[in-house]
C-alpha cells in the first residue's frame, strides 16, 4: 500500500500513515494526538510525551522476524503496580498485518492478535479465575490463568490501531498454551486476545540490527 499523506489538523505538518488499521496518530511535530474518524481528522489536544529510557528499540526502524520485515510504528506504554512496559506495534504493509513487540525491562515477547478471535458472548474479565483453565477457540483450548491486573494507559506515540486515551485502564488475563503466552486485553468494551512468544533480548536485537545492515 502506498503511504498516505495526511496533514495535521492542529499544525498543519505531514501526519504519514503506513497502516490501513491505523485509528489514531501521533503527531511528531506538536505531539497532538490526531483521531482518524471515517470521514475526518479530528485534533485531540493532548500531549503525550513518554520519558525515554534506555531501549534500542525505535520507532520507524525495520524489524526482521522470520520472513516477514516490519517497520516499528508505534508504542504504547502501560503502567502496572511494578512499574511500565512498553508495546511496540510492527506492521507489514504488504500483508496488512500487525504485531506487538512487547518490551518490560529488558524481556522480550512478540505476540500477533488471535485471527480466531470473536469477542461477543466472550468471557468478561470478572469471570476469569487464576488457576483455571478457559476455552477459547479450537487452537486454544485450554488456557491456563496465570495473572489477572490492571494497567494504566501511561503514553503512547505514532500509529495506534486502537482509539484510547492518557490515563485510561485497562485489564489482562495472562494465560499459557503449550508454551505459547496468551494475552486477553480488555479496552473498552472489546477484548483483544493475543498469542506471543518470548523472544531474548539477543535476538530482538539482532533482527534490529538485521535490517539496519540491509
Ligand atoms: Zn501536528
Amino acid at each position: 500500500m502506498p503511504l498516505q499523506e495526511l496533514i495535521c489538523p492542529a499544525c498543519g505538518a505531514p501526519l504519514p500513515k503506513k497502516f490501513r488499521f491505523t485509528r489514531m496518530i501521533v503527531c511528531e511535530y506538536c505531539n497532538n494526538t490526531i483521531l482518524l474518524n471515517a470521514d475526518s481528522l479530528e485534533a485531540v489536544k493532548q500531549k503525550v510525551l513518554l520519558a525515554d529510557y534506555d531501549s534500542f528499540v525505535k520507532i520507524h526502524s525495520f524489524f526482521h522476524w522470520g520472513d516477514n520485515l516490519m517497520e516499528i510504528i508505534g508504542r504504547v506504554r502501560y503502567q502496572y503496580e511494578a512499574g511500565f512496559w512498553d508495546e511496540w506495534l510492527l506492521v507489514e504493509n504488504s500483508k496488512d498485518q500487525y504485531w506487538w513487540l512487547h518490551e518490560d525491562e529488558g524481556d522480550f515477547a512478540i505476540f500477533i492478535e488471535n485471527p480466531e478471535e470473536e469477542t461477543e458472548k466472550f468471557y468478561t474479565y470478572e469471570e476469569l479465575k487464576i488457576g483455571s483453565e478457559i476455552y477459547i477457540n479450537d487452537f486454544l483450548n485450554k488456557v491456563f490463568l496465570c495473572e489477572k491486573a490492571q494497567a494504566t494507559i501511561a503514553g503512547f506515540e505514532g500509529e495506534i490501531p486502537y482509539v484510547i486515551a492518557p490515563s485510561q485502564t485497562m485489564h489482562y488475563v495472562d494465560g499459557i498454551y503449550k508454551g505459547k503466552m496468551v494475552s486477553l486485553e480488555y479496552i473498552g468494551d472489546k477484548c483483544y486476545i493475543y498469542v506471543g512468544i518470548p523472544i531474548s533480548a539477543k535476538a530482538a536485537l539482532e533482527s534490529l540490527k538485521k535490517s539496519l545492515a540491509e
